[in-house]
C-alpha cells in the first residue's frame, strides 16, 4: 500500500522539513500491523515526491487476534489497499506534520503550497463519484481510474478500487488531515474497535472543513462505523462548533437594522430583489446566505418559484428561518417547495446545481476578501445559475447613517464595505471571467452623489 506527496512549492526539499523526514534517508517505523517506510522518489529544487509505504503483515495480524480464523482473515485486500492501516501510519509517521508544527519551516505550516497525493489502490463503496462528493468540496481537483477486477478477463467488469491522484494548492496538514479522515470513510471499514475516542480523533482532523461539508452526515456516519449514539454526539459537537473564525454566527440583527432603520431599507431591498427575480422567469431559485429567512418567506408566497433553498453557514440563522416559517407545520404542498440546508459558500457544494436564479443578498461584504475568488468560483462556476442578484451596501453612502461614527462599518461582522466603483470593478471582472453580463441597480433613496444606500448587481449568462 503506497500513498505518494508530491510538491511544486520552491524549494520543493521543504517537503522534508514539514514532514520531518531527511529526504536523503529511508525511515522505517514498526507498527502493531506491520511497517511503514518513508522514503523519497525525487528530490529536487523544482519537485519533490515522499512515499509512504505500508507493508502490512496479515498473518501476523491474524495471530495476534482472536478467536476463530477463515481463510479471508490471511487472503484479503488489507495489505494492497488504501485504508484505516493507511490512517495510522499517516498518523504515526507524519505525526508532527499532522500537528501543524515544523521546527525548521514554522512558517510554511499554514501556507498553501502545491500539492497532488496519489494513491494507486483507493478502494471506495461508493464508487468514483464518492470519491468526487468528499474531496471536491475541499477544493481538490479529482483524477480517478477505476480498476477492472481482472484485466485478463474484462467481461467480470469493475472493482471498488480506484487509482486517484488530488491535487489543490493548501498547507500540508490539512491535505494530511483530509486524507487521515477520509480513505477509511470511502473504504467504509475500520480494523480496530471504535469508541467515544474516536469522536475527538474524527473533530480535531476534521476541523476548519469537516463542519462545513456538504457531506458530512455521511462521513461522520462511517467514520464511527455507524455507531448512532456516536454518530449523534459528533453531528451535534460539529453543529455547535464554529466552523471557520471567519464564518461567525450572524443573524442579521439588530445593530445593522438600527442603522439602516430610517429608510426601511430592508423592505426596499426585498422588494427590489423580489422584482428582479420575478422578471427573470426562474422557477427555481436559491437564496445564499439566506439569514433568517426573509425572501425565502417572500418566494414561497409567490407560486411561480417552483423551488427554494435557503443555505446559510450558521445554523443559528437556519432555525430561527425554519422556525420562523413555521416549517414544521406547513401545508405539505407549501412545504415540498422549501428547503434550508447548511453550508458554506466558500466551499464547492453540487447541492447548488440546477438553478436558475440565485440571490446574494448582503452576504459578500461578511467573507474575507481571501475568500472572495473561491466564492466567486463556487457560485459563478460550479453552480452557475443563469441570473444572480447580489446586493451589498454602498460605503460611500456611510456618512449619511447619522448614527454611524465616520469610518465604521453598518455591522460588526462586515469585513469591508465597497464604494460603488470597487463594487462594480469585482463585479465586473466575476461577469467577464464567467460568460455573464452584468448591470447595476440603486436599492433605496439615491443620494445625488453618494449614490443609494444599497447597491445591487445583476448578472445574467
Ligand atoms: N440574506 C439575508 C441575511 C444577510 S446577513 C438578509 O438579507 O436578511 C449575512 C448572512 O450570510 C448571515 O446569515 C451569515 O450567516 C451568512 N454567511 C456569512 N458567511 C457565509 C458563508 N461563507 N456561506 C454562507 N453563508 C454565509
Amino acid at each position: 500500500m503506497l500513498l505518494t506527496i508530491t510538491t511544486t512549492h520552491r524549494p520543493a526539499t521543504d517537503l522534508g522539513y514539514l514532514l520531518y523526514k531527511n529526504p536523503a534517508r529511508v525511515h522505517t517505523r514498526s507498527l502493531a500491523f506491520g511497517r511503514a517506510h518513508v522514503f523519497y522518489a525525487e528530490a529536487t529544487e523544482e519537485r519533490c515526491t515522499a512515499a509512504l509505504l505500508l507493508d502490512v503483515d496479515p498473518v501476523g495480524l491474524v495471530r495476534r487476534g482472536p478467536g476463530e480464523r477463515s481463510l479471508h482473515d490471511y487472503v484479503n485486500d488489507r495489505p494492497y489497499v488504501a485504508s484505516s492501516f493507511l490512517s495510522v501510519a499517516i498518523a504515526d509517521a507524519f505525526g508532527t506534520a499532522l500537528a501543524g508544527t515544523s521546527r525548521e519551516r514554522p512558517e510554511l505550516v499554514d501556507k498553501p503550497i502545491p500539492l497532488s497525493a496519489h494513491l494507486p489502490a483507493l478502494p471506495s463503496r461508493g464508487g468514483e463519484g464518492l470519491i468526487r462528493r468528499l474531496f471536491e468540496p475541499l477544493g481538490y481537483v479529482v483524477f480517478a481510474t477505476r480498476h477492472p477486477l481482472d484485466p485478463a478477463f474484462p467481461a467480470w467488469g469493475d472493482s471498488r478500487y480506484h487509482s486517484v491522484t488530488l491535487e489543490a494548492t493548501r498547507p500540508l496538514r490539512e491535505l494530511l488531515a483530509n486524507l487521515y479522515v477520509l480513505i477509511p470513510v470511502l473504504d467504509d471499514e475500520k480494523h480496530y474497535w471504535v469508541g467515544e475516542a474516536e469522536i475527538e480523533k474524527l473533530l480535531r482532523r476534521g476541523d476548519g472543513w469537516l463542519a462545513v461539508h456538504p457531506e458530512r452526515e455521511l462521513i461522520v456516519q462511517r467514520y464511527l462505523v455507524r455507531q448512532r449514539p456516536l454518530t449523534r454526539e459528533a453531528l451535534a459537537r460539529l453543529a455547535d462548533d464554529d466552523p471557520d473564525p471567519e464564518l461567525t454566527e450572524t443573524v442579521h440583527d439588530a445593530e445593522e437594522a438600527a442603522v439602516e432603520e430610517r429608510l426601511n431599507l430592508n423592505e426596499q431591498r426585498l422588494g427590489a430583489v423580489l422584482s428582479v427575480l420575478r422578471a427573470s422567469g426562474a422557477k427555481r431559485v436559491l437564496d445564499l446566505g439566506c439569514g433568517e429567512g426573509r425572501l425565502v418567506r417572500a418566494l414561497l408566497d409567490d407560486p411561480s418559484f417552483e423551488r427554494i433553498v435557503g443555505l446559510d453557514v450558521s445554523h443559528r440563522a437556519l432555525s430561527v428561518a425554519a422556525e420562523r416559517l413555521h416549517l414544521d407545520r406547513m401545508p405539505e404542498r407549501r412545504r415540498a417547495r422549501v428547503e434550508l440546508i447548511h453550508g458554506s459558500l466558500t466551499y464547492r457544494d453540487e447541492r447548488l446545481s440546477g438553478f436558475e436564479a440565485a440571490a446574494v443578498v448582503e452576504v459578500v461584504e461578511h467573507l474575507e476578501t481571501e475568500r472572495l475568488p473561491a466564492f466567486e468560483r463556487v457560485l459563478f462556476e460550479h453552480a452557475a445559475p443563469g441570473v444572480v442578484v447580489l446586493t451589498t451596501p454602498n460605503a460611500e453612502y456611510n456618512v449619511r447613517f447619522e448614527t454611524l461614527p465616520a469610518g465604521r462599518h453598518r455591522h460588526a461582522d462586515h469585513r469591508f464595505e465597497w464604494t460603488r466603483g470597487e463594487f462594480r470593478a469585482w463585479a465586473a471582472g466575476v461577469a467577464e471571467r464567467h460568460g455573464y453580463h452584468v448591470r447595476f441597480l440603486p436599492v433605496g433613496q439615491e443620494d445625488p452623489e453618494l449614490g443609494p444606500p444599497t447597491q445591487m448587481a445583476v448578472f445574467e449568462r
